[in-house]
């Protein structure tokens, strides 16, 4: 027998709208026992069937919907839903590019398969899961990412042990699921060489979101003398020196992220006159900048993790580019993000109106950064839309 869930009268409303979450305050009965992983109906208050999504129960997001429909949660979805979502790269020229072997394959809610990020690294593809129901269903999620690429990816690397739940951290181990494959390999993204380790980087290796924004900053480097803090990788750097930057400083706090902006440099063959390694605290050492430079860029972690931190982390990006905004030099020009998903991009941009007024600096909005079409986000999910950033010129 089916669990079925009923909400609460009008906690109905997002489902109806077609929001995917069923927060645990919604739920007024439980027909069943459920455990972590189930899949269940989910009902209005009078019984009318509303969807179907994966239980789970501990956190504030008790259902996961994978269905509006009344049609069975099965493999063949999975497999449905992986196969439109590889079309969708198809589309967007990804999966067959000379010059970018990287993409993410699944954007969890934006390819309608909450709690489920997949990223593709040449042959291999890394699978992450955000739910405890996700990781149950990794062996079919796997045949169905083998299947949907009709052979172009080889390996499936599960790699879900530090992004789910406390209790399931310890018995969650990451590996291959099904045939081995490599744990580490050297991958383009337009045109410029990445060494990526999926096995011991952060997330699944590489932040795939900012490759239309490293472009972007390529675009505008020639001639320039660029500050990339919170540089990980050193993405954005390695744009900028292959793009004419004069000088370009890669700014990290952690040793090992410096560790893969050298490698990455010598894979890339930039002269070592032009670039060089900071280790150091980004908002301290933006308080008091012992260069000049025509660009810096800006890409912290999010500083917010849920909405009991929104208001810290405002006062965070507002000391974080205050300081940059204090520091550059006039005309230079500043590209700053944030990826909390509770950060909306108008308090994004109202936060860096009050550091302006507080700085008393002049400032143009020149350009307006996001995620790229992989990333696509759900139109009745507004949260997916998660990467924001501003291309700023400071008169
Ligand atoms: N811009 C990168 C992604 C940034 S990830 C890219 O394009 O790939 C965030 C990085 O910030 C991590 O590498 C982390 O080590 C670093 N970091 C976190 N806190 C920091 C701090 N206070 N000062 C400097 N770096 C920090």
């Amino acid at each position: 027998m089916e669990t079925k869930i009923y909400l609460k009268s009008k906690k109905d409303q997002s489902l109806v709208r077609r929001h995917p979450w069923v927060f645990s305050g919604a739920i007024k009965d439980v027909e069943g026992q459920p455990v972590d992983g189930d899949i269940v109906s989910v009902h209005a208050n009078k019984g009318r069937f509303l969807g179907r999504g994966m239980f789970s129960m501990g956190g504030s997001i008790s259902v996961r919907m994978l269905s509006f429909e009344d049609h069975p949660i099965d493999t063949d979805l999975f497999k449905r839903r992986l196969t439109r979502a590889w079309e969708t790269r198809k589309n967007l020229g990804l999966v067959d590019s000379k010059e970018t072997q990287i993409f993410r394959l699944c954007h969890a809610e934006g390819d309608q398969i909450p709690g489920c990020i997949i990223d593709v690294y040449g042959e291999t593809a890394v699978l992450q899961s955000h739910a405890i129901g996700i990781y149950m269903l990794r062996e079919e999620l796997a045949q169905a990412i083998l299947d949907a690429s009709k052979g172009r990816i080889k390996y499936v690397y599960d790699r879900s042990a530090d992004t789910l739940s406390k209790e399931y951290k310890d018995q969650v181990k990451n590996g291959y699921i099904g045939e081995q494959g490599p744990d580490q390999g050297i991958f383009l993204e337009h045109g410029h060489k990445f060494a990526i380790d999926w096995v011991s980087g952060q997330k699944t290796g590489f932040f795939i979101d900012q490759r239309e924004n490293r472009r972007i900053l390529g675009e505008i480097s020639a001639g320039k003398k660029i500050l990339n803090t919170f540089c990980y990788t050193g993405g954005f750097s390695i744009y900028a020196a292959l793009s004419g930057a004069t000088l370009v400083h890669s700014l990290d706090s952690s040793q090992k992220a410096l560790d893969l902006v050298e490698k990455n440099v010598k894979l890339n063959e930039i002269p070592s006159e032009r670039h060089a390694c900071i280790k150091a605290d980004a908002v301290e050492y933006l308080k008091d900048l012992p260069e000049d430079y025509d660009i810096i860029v800006l890409d912290p972690p999010a500083f917010a993790k849920g909405m009991h931190s929104r208001h810290n982390a405002i006062q965070g990006y507002k000391r974080l580019n205050g300081h940059a905004i204090r520091q550059i030099k006039p005309g230079g020009i500043i590209m700053t993000f944030s990826c909390s998903q509770v950060i909306s991009p108008q308090i994004f941009r109202d936060t860096l109106l009050a550091a302006a007024i507080n700085e008393g600096r002049n400032i143009r909005i020149i350009g307006q950064l996001h995620q790229p079409a992989d990333h696509p986000i759900n139109i009745f999910h507004p949260e997916g839309e998660y990467l924001k950033g501003l291309l700023l010129e400071v008169e």
